[in-house]
């Protein structure tokens, strides 16, 4: 680390302390030319991964958004919060190991579908079937947001006719039509 004070970039560590919550670690360095000691402060680099759409433009990352796709794919699926929840971190981790700036969002919609494929069918064909439609998560997540306000709980009724519920409610949320305006 470049001296404040002379300029040299050659210096030893002579004492290391990290702050109580683990976040920033200082340390006071002594030059090796001047003698004289400075401080240099680390933190980790925030994450400002960002998501490219269809049309260009740019959103930051946002695992929420992910979650929110896997809920709606799922749902009344017999599939756990949990579960999606463990998917969604995965595909962040994918998606941060593999991306440092920004990552195409139809990428994002590829791992979420790859990641509904192995937990439940329905929800991986729900998926995929309108996340073709709209080639862009972006804007296949935004449509499936009404769905997950107004959830349907209002009848509780036999397997066979909570299926068709579930078939009816799938097909009335609109994602047909909005595939076929774009
Ligand atoms: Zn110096």
């Amino acid at each position: 680390m470049r001296c404040p004070f002379c300029k040299d970039v050659e210096d030893k560590v002579v004492d290391s302390r990290m702050s109580d919550d683990g976040s920033v670690i200082r340390r006071r360095r002594e030059c090796n030319e001047c003698g004289r000691r400075f401080t240099t402060i680390e933190t980790v680099k925030e994450l400002r991964l960002r998501v490219v759409k269809k049309d260009g433009s740019r959103e930051p990352f946002d695992r929420n958004k992910i979650l929110d796709g896997l809920v709606a794919a799922c749902y009344k699926r017999p599939v756990a919060l949990a579960k999606l929840e463990a998917l969604t971190a995965q595909i962040e981790r994918d998606i941060l190991q593999n991306f440092d700036r920004e990552v195409e969002s139809h990428h994002v919609g590829k791992l979420a579908m790859k990641s509904l494929r192995e937990v439940d069918n329905v929800a991986y064909v729900r998926f995929a079937s309108v996340y073709r439609a709209f080639k862009d998560a972006g804007e296949f997540l935004d449509a499936l947001r009404p769905l997950l306000e107004s959830p349907d709980d209002a009848e509780v009724g036999s397997a066979e006719h909570d299926r068709q519920e579930n078939a009816r409610d799938w097909r009335v949320s609109g994602y047909g039509q909005r595939g076929q305006e774009a």
